[in-house]
């Protein structure tokens, strides 16, 4: 089955999207000359976040600016693999290209906690190895994600948060920088409505439910999920967070198994969403979990665990997942989710919005 294929029976509206499709690129450096279709697959899928994204609320000039920031990621991703790189490396590529772009929440663009500042999370697994390295509640690191790696490579642990975090990014030479320079206006904007929206709900006593926070805010965690020559699959996730959380709230992000997971025996997942909810339902280990013990394929494991169980519960949000074929599959169960794969059997696909399955 095609990718196109999968995602329609996933999300059936993608085939509405930004989709623009290339030849499979035939570059073989370092394979000896091999034709691309002899050669272990290799493919990178992303995600910039998942919510609330609606044709109605979109303008052309930021569809194609987020097109255009999804294409650039996908493509420094895959240029890393098609020149036989590791994954690791392309995941990390993809990530901090999106860490940079404003649009998305994560790095410059992350959204604002309740007291006005920034706390950012990073994850990431290897799926060959099953190391894997998380940081929690860092504000003066510029890329997280790079941050998490260090985790993973050279220290004991797999995951360090806030001030520990802080020090160990400055001892590893990381680039640190003041928190205001995670600052964007229109994350500002939404903090102020976040504030709107809580003062409200002390006056009504009414709970605000996740998904009329997620009509108000652009959502835009990041992920990228990659396959190499070699058949590793590497998932990593960076994030600011929910609007308006509370100081040191820690989301699914940063957590390996409920953010973020790779296994070659299954697949990679990262996610997006509303982070209780994938925490509790514990929701990319879950998805690896069906394909490795039930022999789901990626799309049934991960639409079951999407549709099926986030969403009756009230958890919203979307993963992407790729299997050690270079299968890709992206549910989601809100309006929208920017989205995008690169693979040397299918070429690229971008997505944005969803319509009723
Ligand atoms: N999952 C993130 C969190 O809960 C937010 C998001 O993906 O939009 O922190």
């Amino acid at each position: 089955m095609t990718i196109q294929a999968r995602i329609s029976l996933v999300a059936a509206a993608l085939l509405t999207i930004t989709a623009c499709s290339e030849a499979p690129n035939t570059e073989t450096a370092g394979y000896g000359g091999a034709n691309a279709s002899e050669l272990p697959p290799i493919g990178i899928v992303i995600h910039g976040g998942a919510g609330t994204i609606t044709r109605e609320n979109m303008t052309p000039e930021r569809e194609a600016a987020f097109t255009a920031a999804l294409t650039a990621a996908l493509d420094a991703g895959y240029a890393i693999l098609e020149e036989g790189g590791d994954s690791m490396d392309a995941v990390i590529a993809a990530i901090q290209l999106m860490e940079e772009e404003p649009l998305f929440n994560a790095g410059r663009g992350a959204v604002y906690t309740f007291d006005g500042g920034h706390e950012l999370d990073a994850s990431l697994m290897h799926g060959g190895t099953l190391d894997a390295g998380a940081v929690s509640g860092v504000r003066t690191v510029r890329s997280p994600i790079a941050l998490a790696r260090e985790v993973m490579e050279n220290s004991r642990h797999v995951m360090l948060s806030a001030a520990g975090a802080e020090e160990f990014a400055a001892e590893r030479g990381l680039e640190l920088v003041d928190n205001t320079y995670f600052n964007t206006e229109h994350r500002y904007e939404q903090l102020q409505r976040a504030l709107e929206l809580l003062r409200e709900q002390d006056r009504s006593g009414d709970h605000i439910a996740h998904a009329d926070w997620d009509r108000a805010f652009d959502m835009g965690t990041v992920g990228a999920v990659a396959l190499d020559r070699a058949g590793n699959i590497v998932a990593g996730t960076s994030t600011g967070g929910m609007t308006a959380k509370r100081y040191n709230r820690i989301g699914d992000s940063p957590i390996i198994g409920a953010g973020t997971w790779a296994d070659n025996a299954s697949c990679g997942v990262s996610a997006t969403g509303h982070g209780e909810y994938f925490i509790r339902y514990n929701v990319s280990a879950q998805i690896c979990s069906r394909v490795k013990y039930l022999g789901e394929t990626i799309d049934a494991a991960g639409r079951y665990v999407i549709h099926e169980e986030l969403l009756p519960a009230g958890g919203t949000g979307g993963v992407i997942i790729m299997d050690a074929q270079g299968n890709v599959s992206m549910p989601f169960n809100t309006e929208g989710m920017y989205r995008g794969a690169r693979t040397s059997r299918e070429g690229t696909v971008i997505g944005i919005y969803a319509e009723e399955e």
